[in-house]
């Protein structure tokens, strides 16, 4: 026997009486819902099942918290509660919060849809109502920025209106002489949501009374999907929870940047300019700084027997990759000179030579890599590697140092 759906005469209403026609025990584990859950089924409910992009409700059957409700293919409606709920009458309510939410962003995307529609010529193929963003996908051109400002003003000046939001009652062919697009699988009587002088469109879902109670409606993105755009709104409640967040944002940034919320731009831009120049500063100062130090170094280094200049050093602090070829580069443009460098921080390793001693660097690394584990090569006079474990490279370093 078909459920009867109490929400479809009055969505306000937040707790009905019902019969319990039946409760089974329930299981749906590939939704999640494991074990000890009951399906009751009700001769009628508030409770929307979730359908036509708009989620379920939730709420409670006496005692029973209903964690789902679904429209079976038979149209009854089945409520997924905790617990058994025995035969006969229930007290049911709906967790209003939840319910006028969807409400909200339920009548905003009729709205929004109908404006896409008749002042773009960018028809609606589906909608979806998510946790924190609801999205209509349209399909035809781009939709510009011009486009989406125009929406969201045409859109928001309906909710200001206030106009009246209606249910009609009407067979397919009645609704399409009065302009009605939408193509509808079911027969018969179909019901549908009129706003008033704006749009009629077949509709099973929830809807506020009037526009003003949609509240503000706010456009977050537009992005390509497959072939069509998808728009993402809020609504109402939602509207200002994103309205406020983004203010948070805004102000705190700007705090940071010591600028107006609204100079925020220009703080961001000047910001982004001061970074670029003092990166190339500081690309430019580092082969000079390596020179020096390579020139300080190599002028306390021990002499080998053979004359050779052995610089042997893990480089902690800021230094990088890149400073350690630089001061690789500056060290070994001397003759005789083996430089084994190591940074502390990454594990960073580089073996080099002047080409004048006659060994072989890559060799070396291998030697070193195999004894504590990491990876790199190179040349006969230049190879760079990576421990796995920084912690060692003063003894990679002590390792292929006795080596030499
Ligand atoms: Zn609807």
């Amino acid at each position: 026997m078909a459920t009867r759906r109490l929400y479809y005469d009055d969505p306000f209403q937040d707790n009905f009486t019902a019969q319990v026609l039946s409760c089974r025990p329930f299981a749906d584990p590939v939704a999640g819902f494991g074990d000890s859950l009951w399906g009751v089924i009700l001769d009628q409910t508030h409770l929307y099942p979730a359908s036509g992009g708009q989620p379920n409700d939730l709420g409670k059957l006496g005692e029973a918290n209903v964690v789902d409700v679904r429209a079976l293919d038979n149209d009854e409606i089945l409520h997924v509660v905790d617990r058994p709920v025995g035969t006969g009458r229930v007290e049911g309510c709906v967790h209003w919060p939840r319910r006028f939410d969807h409400m909200q962003q339920h009548t905003g995307q009729h709205l929004l849809s109908a404006v896409f529609q008749e002042r773009f010529g960018l028809p609606t193929i589906s909608f979806h109502l998510g946790e924190s963003v609801s999205t209509i996908d349209l399909s035809g051109h781009q939709p510009s920025p011009q486009i989406l400002e125009g929406a969201a003003r045409a859109a928001n000046a309906v909710v200001f209106e206030d106009r009246e939001v209606t249910v009609r009652y009407g067979t397919a062919d009645e609704f399409a002489r009065v302009g009605v697009r939408k193509q509808v699988e079911r027969s018969g009587i179909l019901r549908a949501i009129e706003i008033a002088g704006i749009d009629l469109q077949p509709c099973g879902g929830t809807h506020v009374r009037r526009t003003g109670q949609i509240g503000l409606i706010l456009l977050r993105g537009c992005s390509k999907i497959r072939q069509d755009w998808r728009v993402e709104f809020v609504c109402g409640g939602r509207a200002e929870t994103a309205a406020r967040k983004d203010s948070e944002i805004l102000t705190s940034a700007a705090s940071r940047l010591k600028c107006a919320a609204a100079d925020l731009y220009y703080g961001l831009e000047r910001l982004l300019q001061e970074r670029e120049a003092a990166s190339k500063s500081f690309k430019n100062l580092l082969p000079r700084l390596a020179e020096l130090e390579a020139a300080s170094t190599l002028s306390s280094a021990e002499l080998c027997p053979d004359g050779t200049r052995l610089i042997s050093a893990t480089l902690e602090d800021a230094a990088t990759t890149e400073y350690l070829q630089h001061y690789a580069t500056a060290l070994t443009r001397s003759e005789k000179v083996v430089a084994l460098l190591a940074l502390k921080e990454s594990g960073s390793l580089l073996f080099a030579q002047n080409p004048n001693p006659a060994r072989d660097m890559q060799a070396l690394l291998k030697k070193a890599l195999e004894q504590f584990g990491g990876k790199g090569g190179g040349t006969k006079d230049f190879a760079r590697g990576a421990l796995a474990t920084p912690a060692n490279a003063s003894a990679a370093l002590d390792f292929a140092k006795s080596l030499l």
